[in-house]
């Protein structure tokens, strides 16, 4: 089969490697879609690591091509999705769900191989944590790959608390940022900030359902939330984009008690200077998120049917042939999502 390998920053090719037989307890999946995420473009810059060799490729949708002795509850040409995350299920995290925070582990495409190839081997694990998520009818392959990206997005907007009526202020509009953007619609804030220098991005925020968008490079951007907010500042602020200057600013936006949330990862050695008083005198949460629980995952998984919008940021496609054109387009800032098709 034809398979992407990563083998080192600003290298990965398409190779012929032999094809994935499964073993007692695995499954093989026939790939439709992967997607690439802004982490395995970090990964490809060098400021993330991945194991030299692996096949990347952590949001997959794909149907069931053969099943390893053992494995039950599924059946050959089933379409599936992943959660990508091997958890030890022993941990003091993994004890209360958290299998995101598991104290050992492993993620499919960068550890271990993932799905940017025409087949795809699931470890025992994977099916054994009930990571295999069966993909809805009303859930089209290409829409399936945002799973494990609005998953994300959910565990983010939970940890913002936020609530219907409120206000949120996103800052950056990559993929990420619009899929706060649709998801905070959903969840019900009334108020949605966008704050994003470029200006294509921009007006997609203000398409996909933002009711304030600011380019940070011209617009005053407290005064703008403050205009939406009665003065107060937005109850959640999410910072989507790796810049670290955006945290100050962020707690520049939040209210009183209110949430700023580092989504994004930073480029290792990032330091921010934060004016501690702003965290103390207004009570701020300042607070991460990281990927996913399993239950985020099956919500996000059935929010996609009936989210079509989603679809938006799936910009680009590439056969597995053109997978380092793949890499390649995200490097620039035309468009949001590369996805390769099958
Ligand atoms: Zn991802
Ligand atoms: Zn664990």
């Amino acid at each position: 089969m034809k398979a992407c390998i990563f083998h080192g920053p600003g290298k990965v090719s398409t190779e012929s490697v032999s094809d994935p037989r499964p073993g007692p307890g695995e499954m093989v999946l026939q790939v439709q879609a992967a997607g690439l995420c802004q982490s395995d473009i970090r990964v490809y810059k060098g400021e993330k690591y991945a194991r030299p060799g692996v096949i990347p490729g952590h949001e997959v949708a794909g149907v069931v091509a053969a099943l390893g002795e053992g494995v039950e509850g599924f059946r050959r040409g089933q379409r599936v999705t992943l959660c990508p995350i091997i958890a030890c299920g022993q941990c003091y995290y993994c004890q209360r769900g958290l299998r995101n925070r598991c104290l050992s582990r492993v993620t499919l495409g960068y550890d271990e191989n993932g799905g940017l190839a025409e087949y795809m081997l699931v470890p025992p694990p994977i099916i054994a944590l009930g990571h295999v998520l069966p993909i809805p009818e009303n859930v089209p392959p290409e829409r399936a790959t945002l799973t494990e990206p609005l998953a994300c997005v959910l565990n983010s907007l939970e940890t913002c608390r936020l609530s219907p009526g409120g206000s949120l202020a996103v800052l950056g509009a990559g993929p990420m940022g619009l899929l706060h953007v649709l998801l905070g619609r959903r969840l019900g804030a009334a108020a949605v900030v966008v704050s994003e220098p470029v200006p294509e991005r921009l007006e997609e925020a203000r398409r996909l359902g933002a009711t304030v968008c600011l380019n940070p490079e011209s617009d005053d951007g407290e005064k703008a939330v403050r205009e939406v907010t009665g003065g107060l500042g937005a109850d959640a602020v999410v910072v989507t984009t790796g810049v670290p200057e955006l945290v100050s600013q962020a707690l520049a936006l939040v209210r009183r008690q209110g949430v700023v949330s580092l989504f994004a990862g930073f480029p290792p050695g990032s330091q921010v200077q934060l004016d501690p008083n702003a965290v103390h005198y207004s009570e701020v949460t300042l607070t991460g998120s990281q990927n996913a629980t399993t239950d985020q995952y099956r919500r996000a998984l059935q929010l996609l049917g009936v989210m079509p919008e989603a679809d938006a940021v799936n910009t680009h496609k590439f056969g597995i042939d053109e997978a380092k054109m793949a890499y390649e387009s995200r490097l620039g800032m035309d468009g949001l999502k590369s996805l390769v098709l099958f």
